[in-house]
């Protein structure tokens, strides 16, 4: 079974889709992680991000691993821990303008199904998994929050990890993201099959509960 999440920055996805896989009992993964740790690839080696062609290229020789785990996502890049660098102010920047290349986005698209095929179930999360990577997923969601909400979540995420940011800087680098994410996705989510829901007002619980629920409607199964 293949479920997708996908939405915009601070709507909740990574939290409920860990959870989600958990109560299924059926592995998660978080692909903005693959973009996070490509956009690094490319800091450190001091790759131009208006350089597409070395961006897909670099995208290409990465070797990347991720092992999502109930209490979190560990990724590797070629041999090293990369788990907390990849979560920065400054990559957060560099992942939008990484993930707009198509060049990369084929290379980190093919792993992605790859991975699918070979775990055969998994809740995944990020922008385009229920429309260009696994567009005959089973079941498809949408997670969406007001701008506040979602900006006030990534400012608690990032002041759990010891990031000192303020809340302006997050609301201004999530509008931007929005910016340069959404004509991607938005418009390729099939209307009528993905299940947008506002998370907004909602508790984690509460969002995990309501998309177990559907997923039982949808397959019959008992998470
Ligand atoms: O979900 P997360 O905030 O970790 O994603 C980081 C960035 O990676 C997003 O802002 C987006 O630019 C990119 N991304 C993407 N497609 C995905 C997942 C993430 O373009 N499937």
């Amino acid at each position: 079974m293949i479920v997708t999440i996908d939405g915009p920055a601070g709507a909740g996805k990574s939290t409920v889709a860990r959870r989600l896989a958990g109560k299924l009992g059926i592995a998660y993964l978080d692909t903005g992680a693959m973009y996070r740790a490509i956009a690094l690839r490319a800091l450190r080696r001091g790759v131009d991000p208006e350089d597409q062609e070395r961006l897909a290229r670099m995208a290409g020789e990465a070797e990347l691993s991720l092992d999502c785990r109930g209490d979190g996502v560990r990724v590797l890049l070629d041999g090293e821990d990369v788990t907390e660098a990849i979560r920065g102010m400054e990559v957060n920047q560099v992942t939008s303008l990484v993930a707009k290349v198509q060049g990369v986005r084929d290379v980190l698209v093919r792993q992605q199904q790859e991975i699918g095929r070979r775990l055969g179930s998994l809740v995944t999360e990020g922008r385009d998994q229920g429309s260009v990577v696994f567009p005959k997923a089973d079941v498809k969601f949408v997670l969406d929050a007001s701008v506040e909400t979602r900006a006030r979540r990534r400012c608690e995420e990032l002041g759990d990890s010891g990031q000192d940011v303020s809340f302006d800087e997050v609301r201004t680098n999530l509008t931007e993201r929005d910016d340069r994410d959404s004509p991607r996705w938005a418009p390729l989510l099939e209307p009528g099959r993905a299940i947008r829901i506002d998370t907004s007002d909602m508790t984690i619980d509460q969002v995990v509960d309501r998309l177990a629920g559907e997923v039982r409607d949808r397959s019959g199964t008992t998470p």
